[in-house]
C-alpha cells in the first residue's frame, strides 16, 4: 500500500531511509511530479519523501471526484452513507499507531497527545457525522393556495458536488476528518490538499478509505504547496463546486480570490489572536491551570490557543508569577517519553517567525517573565524547531506583539479594572475566533458571551468540543459556521419542492 512506517519515528528519530509519500487519485496511489522532503521539527533529519501535484494531477483527481458521484456513491441514500462513515472509523481506529507515527513525524507532538486528542478525533469525527447526516430533519411546510387549496413545500437535501479541502498543519488528522466526513455523509466526493509540513496523516487515511470500502474517486489526495502548486491549482480548478478551507486568514483571502471566477461556495476557519480574561473572582487555580493549557498546548499551535490574557488588577501580579512559574515548569522530552509536554515548532521557518516576535516584543518595551529564547538538549534535537514558552508583560493594546497572529508559545499578559474594559481589550484586533473567560459570577459567565466578539466563548474552560455546536470564527477568523447541522448547510444543497395538493 502507500505508506512504509519507520518505527523510529516514534521517538522522533528516522532510523532508515525515508519512506515516499504519494496522491491518492480515483483509488489508486500515484507517484507523479517533482518530488519534496519532509523534514522532522523535532531533529530536522528527513522523514519522507513526498510527491508534489502538477496541474495534471490535480485535474486527474478533480475527474475522479466527479465520475464517482455519477456511480453507487451518488446513489446511495443517508442511512447507507453513514453505514460507510462508521466502517471509516472502524479502519481508523484499527489503524490507530500507524496514525499516531504519522502525526508525531510530521509534527513532533508528543505520542501521549496524539494517542489523546489528535487521533481520536479522526474516527470522532467519522462516527459524529454518521448520525447526525442519519438524524437531521430538512423543512416542510403546507401552503394555501390562491384558490383556497393546499401546497405542500419540502426540502431535499443533495450534495454540493466535488468539494475542495484544504487544511494546516497544526492537527492534521482532526482538521482534515473535521471537514471530510461531514463532506462525504453529504454524498459529494473530495479532493483533499493536506499541507505540505503535514502529508503522512493524510496518505494514511487514503488506506483507510480503500480498506473500508469507499468507492474509488470519493476520496482523492493531492500533496504539494500553496501558489503555484496543488492548493492554487485545487481552488482554482473550474471543476470544483465548494472549497472548504482551514488556515492564515491571508491564505483565505487569496482562495476567496480563486473562488470569486466560479462564483464557487467557500467555508473558511481562519486565524485568531484570542483572548482569556481573568476576573478576581476566578478560582486562581482553575484559571492558572487553564490558561497555561490554552497558552501553551501543541506549542501555542492552536488556531485556538489564547496569545493575550486580561487578568483584574487586584489578581494581576499573582497570576502572572503562578503563570511564569509553571511556564518554565512545562517538560521537555522526546515525544515518545511520555512525561513530554513541549513541542517543537513545525519548521524552522516557523521557527525564526516566532523568535522575531520575541524580538519585536522586546523592541516594543516588553518584560519577559519566562521563556524567550530557544532551549538547548546537547544531541539531535538542537536540530529542531523549538522555542520556549513565553509569559510577556508591559504592552499596550496597540503593539504588534498583541494585535498579530504568532501561533507559538507566547503569551502576553495584561491588567484591566473593570468588566467593560476587559471585554473591550478583548475584542480589540482584527480577529474574533474564540475567548476564554474566568469567572465564579454566573450572571458575567453568560454576559461574556453576549459582549466578546468571538465564535466561541469558553467559561471555565478550554478546547471543549460538542461536535454538534456551531464552530467557526467572526471578523477576520471566518466565514460561515461547520459542526452538527451547521456543516450539513455547507457541504449540502437544499432544492425546495412545492407540490399544489389539488
Ligand atoms: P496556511 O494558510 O499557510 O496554509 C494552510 C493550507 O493552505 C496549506 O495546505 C497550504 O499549502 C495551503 N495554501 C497556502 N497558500 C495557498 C493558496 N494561495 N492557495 C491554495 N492553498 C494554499 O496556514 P498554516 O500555516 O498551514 O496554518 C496555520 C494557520 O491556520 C493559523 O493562522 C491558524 O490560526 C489557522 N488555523 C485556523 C483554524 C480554525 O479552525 N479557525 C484551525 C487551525 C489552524
Amino acid at each position: 500500500m502507500g505508506v512504509s512506517w519507520d518505527p523510529g519515528l516514534m521517538a522522533g528519530r528516522a532510523t532508515r531511509e525515508p519512506g515516499l509519500l504519494r496522491h491518492f487519485v480515483g483509488g489508486e496511489f500515484v507517484d507523479a511530479g517533482r518530488r519534496f522532503t519532509k523534514r522532522s521539527p523535532v531533529t530536522g533529519e528527513p522523514v519522507f519523501e513526498v510527491v508534489e501535484a502538477g496541474r495534471s494531477t490535480v485535474d486527474d483527481a478533480v475527474a475522479a471526484a466527479r465520475a464517482a458521484l455519477r456511480g453507487p456513491w451518488g446513489r446511495m441514500g443517508e442511512r447507507e452513507r453513514a453505514e460507510v462513515l462508521r466502517r471509516v472509523a472502524d479502519e481508523l481506529e484499527r489503524r490507530f499507531d500507524d496514525l499516531v507515527t504519522a502525526e508525531v513525524a510530521d509534527t513532533g507532538k508528543s505520542v501521549s497527545q496524539a494517542r489523546t486528542l489528535d487521533v481520536p478525533r479522526g474516527a470522532a469525527n467519522f462516527r459524529a457525522f454518521a448520525e447526525i447526516v442519519a438524524t437531521a430533519p430538512t423543512e416542510s411546510f403546507t401552503t394555501v393556495t390562491p384558490s383556497g387549496g393546499r401546497a405542500l413545500n419540502y426540502a431535499v437535501r443533495k450534495p454540493v458536488g466535488v468539494v475542495a479541502v484544504v487544511v494546516p498543519w497544526n492537527l492534521p488528522l482532526l482538521l482534515l476528518t473535521w471537514k471530510v466526513a461531514p463532506a462525504l455523509a453529504c454524498g459529494n466526493a473530495v479532493v483533499v490538499k493536506p499541507s505540505e509540513e503535514t502529508p503522512a496523516s493524510a496518505t494514511v487515511l487514503a488506506e483507510v478509505m480503500a480498506a473500508a470500502g469507499v468507492p474509488d474517486g470519493v476520496f482523492n489526495l493531492v500533496h504539494g504547496f500553496g501558489p503555484d502548486s496543488a492548493g492554487e491549482f485545487l481552488t482554482r480548478h473550474p471543476g470544483v463546486d465548494a472549497i472548504t478551507f482551514t488556515g492564515e486568514s491571508s491564505t483565505g483571502g487569496a482562495i476567496m480570490r480563486a473562488a470569486a471566477d466560479g462564483v464557487k461556495a467557500v467555508s473558511f476557519e481562519l486565524g485568531g489572536k484570542n483572548a482569556g480574561l481573568v476576573f478576581a473572582d476566578a478560582d486562581l487555580d482553575a484559571a492558572v491551570a487553564g490558561s497555561v493549557r490554552s497558552s501553551f498546548t501543541n506549542g501555542g499551535q492552536v488556531c485556538l490557543c489564547t496569545e493575550r490574557i486580561y487578568v483584574q488588577r487586584p489578581v494581576f501580579d499573582e497570576f502572572v508569577e503562578r503563570l511564569a512559574k509553571a511556564a518554565d515548569g512545562l517538560a521537555y522530552g522526546w515525544p515518545a517519553d511520555e512525561a513530554t509536554v513541549n513541542m517543537p515548532l513545525i519548521s524552522q521557518q516557523h521557527r525564526r517567525k516566532v523568535l522575531g516576535y520575541h524580538d519585536l516584543a522586546r523592541a516594543e518595551g516588553a518584560q519577559v517573565r519566562a521563556g524567550g529564547g530557544w532551549p538547548t538538549f546537547g544531541d539531535a534535537r538542537d536540530g529542531g524547531a523549538y522555542v520556549r514558552p513565553t509569559v510577556l508583560t508591559g504592552l499596550g493594546p496597540e503593539a504588534r506583539t498583541n494585535r498579530e497572529e504568532i501561533f507559538g508559545p507566547v503569551v502576553h499578559v495584561a491588567p484591566f479594572d473593570v468588566e467593560e474594559e476587559a471585554y473591550a481589550l478583548a475584542n480589540g484586533t482584527e480577529y474574533g475566533l474564540a475567548a476564554t473567560v474566568w469567572t465564579r459570577d454566573v450572571g458575567r459567565a453568560h454576559r461574556s458571551g453576549a459582549w466578546l466578539d468571538a465564535g466561541i466563548v469558553w467559561v471555565n474552560t478550554w478546547f471543549l468540543r460538542d461536535l454538534r455546536t456551531p464552530f467557526g470564527g467572526v471578523k477576520a477568523s471566518g466565514i460561515g459556521r461547520e459542526g452538527g447541522v451547521h456543516s450539513l448547510g455547507f457541504y449540502s444543497e437544499l432544492t425546495n419542492v412545492c407540490v399544489d395538493l389539488s
